[in-house]
C-alpha cells in the first residue's frame, strides 16, 4: 500500500453526517438556567443564528454542506490519510496503524472544520461580531481565521494562564484581525466579580464561556460560538469520518477501533460518528470507538452522567452530560484543549449506552508517544492529539501481547508547533503526572444544578 492516500477535491464530503438521526433513545432536554424547563429556539436566537440553532435539533440523518463553506473547505480539504509504516516497525507491532491529518491549515487543528460553517451561518443571519472563548488558543485562531473570511469582528477571551505561556497564539489571532483579552477580565459583570475576589485569579475555560456568553447575551449584533460540545459542532466534524472512510476503503482496510483524543467531543465525534453509522447498521462492521483523555481532567472515566452547567457562572443552559463539576479548575497540563470539565451530550449518550469507549492517560508516557511518532513519522503532535498517539500505540502493543493483529485508525487532530514550550519541559523533565482524585470529583459534583424532567 502506499504511504498516504490523498484525495480529489470532489470527495469533499457533499453533508454532513448527523448522528442523531441513528440514536436509539430521544437525546435528553436542555434546560434553561433561569426557569428550569427545556429551551427553545426561541431562547438561544441572542447567542446564534438560525440556521446553527435548526442544525443543533435537526433529526435529519444528511444535512447539505452550503457551496461557500465546502469552497473554502477545499482549501485544505480533503485531508490526507496516512499509514504509519514507520512507527509500526519503530515499535515493532504486526498491527496496522492509520492516521488522518487534521493539522494542515492555517488554525493547525480540525477547528477549522466548524469554524467556517459557524462564520458562515452568522454572516448569512446578518450578524456582524462574533464572542467566544479560547483555553490554549486553538479555537480562537479558527474562529479568528473563519472570521476574517466571511468580513465578522471576533472577539476572544482568551484563559489567562494560556494568553501568558501562548503569545504566538495571540498573535495568530491578532493577525486575523481578532480582538484578544486574557479571562477573567474586566470587559464583562462576571470577570469582573471573578477579579475582585481573586485579582490573580489563572482563569478557566468555564469563566472564559461565561464572559463570552454575557458579551453576545448583551448586544444584538453579537453571536457567540463554540468550538466543541454543541450537536451542530460535533455535526459539521463528520466530514473527518467520512473522508477516513473512502481512503481506508481505498486502503482496501476497515478499522477495528478508531481513536480520537477527547475534550469536549467534536474531534473524536469528528472521526468516530461516521463508524458509529457502521456500527449501527447491525451489519458485519463494527468497530471499537475510542475517546482518550487526559487523566487529570478525566471527564468521561471519573465524571458522572447527570445535568450540569456549561460553564462557571451558571449563565448557559443546563445540559445531560458526563461533567467533573462546572466549577471543576483543572490542573496546568499542556494539554490545553482537552481541560474541559463537561463533554458534549452526544457523546456522553453513546458512552451511557456503551456504543463508544474512554480511555484516561497521564501526561508523561503522553508525550514519550508522541516524542516516538514524531522520531518515526516525522510529524509533531499537539500534546491534545498526543492521547490518541498514545492510545493507538496502546492498542497495538496490547494486541500484540494478545497474539492479534488489528487495523487501528486515529486522528492526528492538529501539529505541535505551537506547543514547543511543553515538549521543552518534558525532555527537560518538568512535567509530572496528575491524577484527579476521586474525592474531588465527589465535592464538586454536590453542587450540581437539580433539576427535575
Ligand atoms: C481543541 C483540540 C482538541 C480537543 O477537541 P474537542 O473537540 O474539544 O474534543 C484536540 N486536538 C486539538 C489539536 C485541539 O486543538
Amino acid at each position: 500500500m502506499q504511504n498516504k492516500i490523498i484525495l480529489p477535491d470532489s470527495s469533499i464530503p457533499s453533508a454532513w453526517y448527523n448522528a442523531l438521526a441513528d440514536l436509539k433513545n430521544p437525546p435528553a432536554p436542555v434546560i434553561h438556567p433561569g426557569t428550569g424547563k427545556p429551551v427553545g429556539p426561541g431562547d438561544l436566537l441572542p447567542l446564534f443564528p438560525m440556521g446553527l440553532i435548526e442544525q443543533e435539533v435537526s433529526s435529519q440523518r444528511s444535512v447539505p454542506i452550503p457551496d461557500e463553506v465546502r469552497k473554502r473547505y477545499a482549501m485544505w480539504r480533503p485531508t490526507p490519510l496516512y499509514r504509519a509504516f514507520r512507527l509500526e516497525e519503530a515499535i515493532g507491532t504486526r498491527s496496522r496503524i492509520y492516521y488522518k491529518y487534521e493539522g494542515g491549515n492555517a488554525s493547525g487543528s480540525h477547528k477549522l472544520n466548524t469554524s467556517i460553517p459557524q462564520a458562515f451561518y452568522n454572516m448569512q443571519f446578518g450578524r456582524k461580531r462574533i464572542a467566544t472563548e479560547t483555553g490554549a488558543g486553538q479555537w480562537g485562531s479558527a474562529m479568528a481565521i473563519a472570521g476574517s473570511f466571511f468580513g465578522l469582528e471576533v472577539k476572544v477571551y482568551m484563559v489567562k494562564v494560556s494568553y501568558k505561556q501562548k503569545p504566538y497564539r495571540r498573535m495568530l489571532m491578532e493577525t486575523f484581525g481578532a480582538g484578544v483579552v486574557p479571562s477573567p477580565s474586566a470587559d464583562t459583570a462576571c470577570g469582573r466579580a471573578i477579579l475582585a475576589e481573586n485579582p490573580d485569579s489563572p482563569g478557566s475555560l468555564g469563566i472564559a464561556i461565561s464572559e463570552a456568553v454575557e458579551d453576545a447575551a448583551g448586544r444584538e449584533d453579537t453571536s457567540y460560538a463554540l468550538g466543541s460540545v454543541l450537536n451542530h459542532v460535533l455535526l459539521h466534524q463528520t466530514v473527518i469520518g467520512q473522508e477516513a472512510k473512502e481512503q481506508m476503503s481505498i486502503a482496501g482496510d476497515y478499522p477495528d477501533v478508531v481513536i480520537g483524543c477527547h475534550g469536549g467531543g467534536s474531534n473524536f465525534g469528528g472521526i468516530a460518528l461516521p463508524f458509529l453509522q457502521d456500527k449501527m447498521a447491525g451489519g458485519k462492521r463494527n468497530p471499537r470507538l475510542v475517546a482518550a483523555e487526559p487523566a487529570s481532567c478525566p471527564t468521561l472515566t471519573k465524571g458522572v452522567y447527570a445535568f450540569d452547567f456549561g460553564d462557571t457562572g451558571k449563565l448557559t443552559p443546563i445540559v445531560k452530560m458526563f461533567t467533573l463539576g462546572h466549577d471543576f479548575v483543572p490542573e496546568g497540563i499542556h494539554a490545553g484543549g482537552l481541560r474541559y470539565h463537561g463533554a458534549s451530550p452526544l457523546i456522553s449518550q453513546l458512552l451511557s449506552q456503551g456504543l463508544i469507549e474512554a480511555q484516561a492517560f497521564a501526561q508523561l508516557k503522553v508525550f514519550s508517544s508522541s516524542i516516538a511518532f514524531a522520531r518515526a513519522e516525522g510529524m509533531l503532535p499537539a500534546p491534545e492529539s498526543a492521547h490518541a498517539v498514545h492510545a493507538a500505540i496502546a492498542e497495538a502493543k496490547n494486541a500484540d501481547a494478545e497474539g492479534v493483529e488489528k487495523t487501528i485508525l486515529f486522528n492526528l487532530s492538529g501539529h505541535g508547533f505551537f506547543d514547543m514550550s511543553a515538549y521543552d519541559d518534558f525532555l527537560a523533565g518538568k512535567l509530572a503526572d496528575h491524577e484527579h482524585s476521586e474525592e474531588k470529583v465527589r465535592e464538586a459534583l454536590e453542587r450540581l444544578p437539580k433539576v427535575v424532567v
